[in-house]
């Protein structure tokens, strides 16, 4: 068994690659001395992902997924790390040099009402980072520019007078979409895009997402609590678990043969119509510990129903690969 990070299948050149990613949040210390401690937010994580492909990141809240998917983008600097874009070192780019970037690489927030001014009409909106990056020449041109932008989002022309309480949560989001294609990006961390959304809704803009990502050849990062969501839009899915990936693999592989106790339980949690796909319910006991506290050897073990003591509870499992594509971080594991 070889020692090494899952890589996008067919061995396509990653849009992007990050190795050992670290966010540690120092804590500062109060009046008395009291707190201190560093947040162990993202602990050492490797992961790539295709140009043209989507990668599930997965997780329990709290596990690191926002930390992870702003980090990438570098909305937050990373403590240690790499992080490439387009085959270029972009850990220490300046601000200066970052900027031209920023047009390849967009991100689209879970609550489109936050991300929205609410005194910006929609033509505003979706026209703000044309502007900024100077990719129009004209009014006329905008205008036209958004108006394509709105329709290729399921929108009509005509809704771009509107203002964001004027439209329904789908809409807003769909706006928000609109606005993150406005300067025709490669790659978009989707941060639990769907999350705050009427169940009804999350499908529409779910397949939104996949057929634009068939049409502009788009690459996702896609984040969510739920392995219920990602399936649908993922190649390949990260299960994440206190600040590490404990296990990725082609979704089908994931899903179908679990390595990792965790991604175990997760699956479990999702119910099915079928009766013949209902799994045994793995209930995960105890709360997630503390990211200030994570615990010794494997993070998980000490809500593992399998975790060996003197193994489990004194060695970090490295993430390794076990078959072609598919790697788990499980001392247990085949
Ligand atoms: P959720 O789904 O609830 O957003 P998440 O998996 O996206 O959770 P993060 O928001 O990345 O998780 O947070 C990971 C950990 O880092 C949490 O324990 C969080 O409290 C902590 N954290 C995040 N930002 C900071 C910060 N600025 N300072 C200190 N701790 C932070």
């Amino acid at each position: 068994m070889s020692e090494r990070s899952a890589t996008p299948e067919g061995g396509a050149s990653p849009i992007l690659r990050v190795q050992g990613l670290s966010k540690h949040f120092p804590l500062r210390r109060g009046l008395w001395g009291a707190g201190g401690g560093v947040v162990r937010a993202v602990d050492g994580v490797d992961l790539e992902v295709a140009a043209g492909e989507t990668l599930g990141l997965v997780g329990e809240s709290g596990c690191g997924k926002t930390t992870l998917g702003r980090m990438v983008l570098r909305l937050i600097e990373p403590s240690a790390g790499r992080i490439h874009f387009e085959g270029r070192d972009i850990t220490s780019l300046a601000p200066s040099a970052l900027r031209p970037l920023r047009r390849r690489m967009q991100i689209v927030f879970q609550d489109p009402q936050a991300a929205l001014h609410p005194r910006m009409t929609v033509e505003s909106a979706v026209g703000e980072p044309i502007r900024v990056h100077g990719l129009s020449d004209s009014e006329a041109d905008l205008e036209a520019r958004v108006g394509r932008l709105l329709e290729r989002v399921g929108l009509r022309r005509d809704q771009r007078t509107r203002y964001p309480h004027e439209l329904s949560g789908g809409q807003r989001q769909r706006v928000v979409i609109a606005r993150a294609l406005a300067v025709e990006p490669r790659f978009i961390v989707a941060d639990e895009p769907v999350s705050a959304l009427d169940v009804s809704i999350q499908a529409q803009i779910v397949n939104l997402l996949r057929d634009l990502q068939d049409e502009l050849g788009l690459a996702y990062l896609f984040v969510a609590h739920d392995l219920s969501v990602v399936r649908w839009m993922s190649r390949r899915v990260a299960v994440m678990y206190l600040g590490k990936i404990v296990e990725q693999a082609p979704s089908d592989a994931l899903y179908e043969r679990p390595k990792h106790p965790y991604t175990r339980a997760l699956l479990s949690a999702i119910p099915h119509v079928e009766p013949a796909r209902r799994r045994v319910r793995l209930a995960l006991t105890g709360d997630v510990p503390s990211p200030l506290a994570p615990p010794e050897g494997c993070r998980f073990h000490p809500r593992c129903p399998d975790s060996k003591p003197g193994l489990c509870d004194r060695e970090v499992p490295a993430l390794r690969t076990t078959e072609e594509g598919h790697s788990v971080a499980c001392h247990l594991a085949d």
